[in-house]
């Protein structure tokens, strides 16, 4: 059944929009929202002190990548 109001002025014929003919079920929802998981982040261990740490990325605990230092720690 359509009901437009011929009391609002901007409810016309041309103002109808696409409603969904049945209500999403439970299961279908679930379904659908199955895929929508937050990954874990990526990690990877620092060569030189063995701390996780983001891949290809300076190690933030001792400044140390791919083979040398970066950044000017104090430790
Ligand atoms: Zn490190």
């Amino acid at each position: 059944m359509i009901v437009v109001s011929n009391l609002d002025p901007g409810a016309g014929d041309d103002e109808l929009m696409a409603v969904p003919k049945r209500k999403t079920s439970k299961a279908r929802k679930r379904k659908r929202r199955a895929h929508l998981a937050l990954a874990t982040p990526a990690t990877s261990v620092c060569d030189r002190c063995g701390s996780n740490k983001v891949p290809h990325a300076v190690c933030e605990s001792c400044g140390f990548y791919r083979g040398r230092d970066v950044l000017a720690l104090d430790a």
